[in-house]
This record gives C-alpha cells, sequence and structure tokens, in this order.
C-alpha cells in the first residue's frame, strides 16, 4: 500500500487512540493534524487498513464501526451500555476454555472475539 501523506497521519491517529473510535472521531481527530483531510479519505484509509491487516473493526452495537490497531497482544472488550465506555480485558481462564471447547468440537482455536456489554454494578446516581 502506497503510504501518502494524508494515510500517514490518519494511521497515526488511530496509533495514538485508546479508545476505539469510529470514523467521525478519527476524521476529528486527523483534522487537527491536516484540516485538507476530508471525511471520505478517511472512510477509504481505515477500510484500506483493515484489508491490509493493518488495523481491526469492531461492532459494539452501536451503529457505528470502531477501529483499533491490530494488538501485539490479543485483548477482548466490554462495554458498558450506558456510556459507551470500551474496557479492555484479558482472561487466561476464558483463553483456556475456548481452546478447550474449539478442541472438544473437533477444532484447533485460531482467533476469537468476545463482548460482553454490561452496566455499572453500582452507580452513582440512583436510578
Ligand atoms: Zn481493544
Amino acid at each position: 500500500m502506497r503510504m501518502t501523506e494524508q494515510r500517514r497521519i490518519i494511521a497515526q491517529v488511530i496509533e495514538r487512540a485508546d479508545d476505539h473510535p469510529d470514523v467521525e472521531e478519527l476524521y476529528r481527530r486527523a483534522s487537527e493534524l491536516d484540516p485538507k483531510i476530508s471525511l471520505s479519505t478517511v472512510y477509504r484509509t481505515v477500510n484500506l487498513f483493515e484489508e491490509a491487516g493493518l488495523v481491526t473493526k469492531h461492532d459494539f452495537k452501536d451503529g457505528r464501526a470502531r477501529f483499533e490497531l491490530i494488538p501485539d497482544e490479543h485483548h477482548d472488550h466490554l462495554i458498558d451500555i450506558r456510556t459507551g465506555k470500551v474496557i479492555e480485558f484479558r482472561n487466561e481462564e476464558i483463553e483456556a476454555i475456548q481452546e478447550v471447547i474449539a478442541k472438544r468440537l473437533g477444532y484447533k482455536l485460531v482467533d476469537h472475539r468476545l463482548e460482553l456489554y454490561a452496566v455499572p454494578l453500582k452507580s452513582d446516581k440512583p436510578d
């Protein structure tokens, strides 16, 4: 893939993000670095990055595709459905049990996705 200056900027914005931004948010951040970047360029670029295996796309059920750099170490996500906050976690028991399940079904696990949708146990404000 040809790395144009605008693509480089978009890559940088994704790399710096730790909050799984959607395209509009990536566009907002990229615009701060280069006001000439268009929303459609950001769309095209993130899709190119995804095809090239540089970023991964998430659907956290809020109707917006979210993007993050493919992480060095696998992690899963918990989504606070009230605020949309995304928390990354890794749990070795879950990792192990998924391998066991796949094996019992006659498969070797090569990848998985796990999303937990949750509300806080305790809220600051009573309902
Ligand atoms: Zn993540």
